[in-house]
């Protein structure tokens, strides 16, 4: 049984291969995974809060690693919270609660850092989550500058960057 499954195995691999090569520019396309700015390595992405659902942002239900670069966390009632935006942390802020210790994933780093020591790059090329103006934060003005040069945007602190996000609410008023 074993030596058959096996060369059943292989007679698919075979067939694989050669199909690719006989239709290589569609078979690439397939298999080209959609990579976005904010996702990272699995492994890289720092989750905070606790629970089943730890992987995904208190608000919205996204995946804080695809959207790792824009995540923000605070401490609510006692408990981690983490987003997947500054568009998010706006959004339960909205709600008149206090939110405690907020924090940024820093681009550079990959670290959460207080959003007091960010710096904000809004408006760049950047594609943004959950808003058209995107926000990236940087753990120094140096590396804000860098990404700034690159693609563009105005480096601001943290309450410009919110101030920001903020408008984005107006259109549902
Ligand atoms: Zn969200």
């Amino acid at each position: 049984m074993k030596l058959l499954s096996l060369s059943i195995l292989t007679l698919l691999f075979t067939g694989c291969a050669m199909d690719s090569q006989n239709k290589p520019m569609q078979k690439e396309q397939h298999s080209i995974p959609v990579v976005m700015f904010q996702t990272v390595d699995e492994k890289k992405a720092i989750l905070l809060q606790d629970g089943k659902d730890h992987r995904y942002c208190v608000r919205c239900g996204m995946d804080l690693v695809k959207f790792y670069k824009t995540s923000h966390a605070a401490e609510h009632d006692g408990k981690q919270h983490q987003y997947c935006s500054i568009h998010c942390l706006e959004d339960h802020l909205g709600e008149g609660v206090t939110l405690k210790n907020p924090q940024v994933v820093a681009v550079d780093t990959l670290k959460f850092i207080s959003v007091v020591d960010a710096f904000y790059v809004v408006g760049s090329k950047k594609k943004g989550t959950m808003s058209k103006v995107s926000k990236y934060a940087f753990s120094s003005l140096e590396e804000a500058k860098k990404f700034q040069a690159e693609f563009g945007g105005e480096i601001m602190n943290f309450s410009g960057a919110s101030k920001k996000a903020k408008e984005d609410f107006q259109y549902y008023k």
